[in-house]
């Protein structure tokens, strides 16, 4: 039977009818908007497992892998390079809105997409495994030994040197006034170079009306070898429950301190547009401090970055920044 369009609002409205399947994706606070040449496909592959009758988790996966594998982005192929030129250390999380089941890792290494790790994760009795388990857990799993450097990451790793040189404005307080260099705990010596930040995510709704939601990363600029951020703790990164899902980008420290994923999903629970919800995380957030987000509700979807790559300034206008992209 085919509803009405008026039909179909009230229904939505009181939870009679789930929406049509969505998918929103992001491509990490400092990507450019040019970038959603990458989030638009990898949004529509989203989409189209939602389609197939995949779960809002299968449509989350799927998303996140498109962004692991294109090596532009700092998630799988083409992760960060750490500063001592070779270690590459990703996290990674992914969570079940209707199961509440959870699954990240983190600092894990030579793998091509941790956030399928972090999905067998979620099939343990285990939250989060870490470094060198995470790696060996991975290997037990079936995944093989895979070297996400790449072209890209090599050149973004030449080209970070300015970034120390003070021209970036997301060089964060804390890190102008702490001697890194001198807590320099890499096995190898010190190079004076950084990595850039960012992260890819994915929040679904599903035809069921359930949602998921999925993130990787290779980690922030200036990071210590073992550092670990926001993207697999738990409420921080990610959050997915029966009325909707959330995942974020920016400063890990800082999204951990504010634990905005829940902070946002909370605000969905009580009934808020996805873009409302957005928009009040980012206004809570402190301006100075690089923070983007993706959410679905029960029947909206919405984004927004406080940061634009384009100005290379902090800016309030937060829906036209960031790559990000929904297909429903
Ligand atoms: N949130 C990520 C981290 O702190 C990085 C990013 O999204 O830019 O590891």
């Amino acid at each position: 039977m085919r509803i009405r369009p008026p039909f179909a609002i009230l229904l939505l409205a009181a939870g009679l009818l789930a929406a049509p399947p969505a998918a929103v994706v992001h491509g990490g606070a400092g990507s450019p908007r040019a970038r959603m040449d990458g989030t638009d496909p990898a949004a529509a592959k989203a989409l189209a497992a939602l389609k197939a009758g995949g779960s809002a988790l299968d449509g989350a996966l799927a998303g996140v892998v498109a962004l692991e594998d294109d090596p532009r982005f700092n998630a799988g192929t083409g992760a960060n390079i750490r500063l001592d030129g070779k270690t590459i250390q990703m996290d990674a999380a992914c969570m079940d809105g209707a199961t509440g089941g959870y699954g990240a890792v983190a600092a894990i290494e030579r793998v091509k997409n941790p956030v399928l790790v972090a999905r067998k994760v979620m099939d343990t009795p285990h939250l989060l495994i870490v470094g060198e388990g995470a790696t060996r857990f991975a290997r037990a799993m079936g995944f093989p030994d895979y070297d996400p450097t790449c072209a890209e990451n090599k050149a973004r790793f030449q080209r970070v040197q300015a970034i120390l040189k003070g021209s970036d404005p997301r060089q964060i307080e804390a890190w102008k006034r702490y001697d890194w260099k001198k807590a320099w705990n890499f096995p190898t010596p010190l190079k004076e170079a950084l990595g850039s930040p960012d992260t890819v995510g994915c929040v679904t709704r599903d035809a069921k009306g359930n949602f998921a939601a999925a993130i990787s990363t290779g980690g922030t600029t200036i990071t210590f070898y073992g550092r670990v951020g926001d993207v697999p703790m738990f409420g921080a990164g990610i959050y997915a429950g029966p009325k909707g899902a959330v995942a974020c980008t920016g400063n890990g420290e800082d999204i951990i301190k504010h634990l905005v994923a829940k902070t946002t999903y909370d605000l969905l629970a009580q009934g808020l547009p996805a873009q409302e919800a957005v928009d009040r995380a980012l206004k809570a957030f402190p301006p100075t401090i690089d923070l983007g987000l993706v959410a679905v509700g029960p029947a909206t979807t919405g984004g927004g970055c406080n940061y634009s790559a384009e100005k290379k300034a902090f800016v309030t206008d937060y829906r036209n920044q960031m790559a990000w992209s929904v297909r429903e």
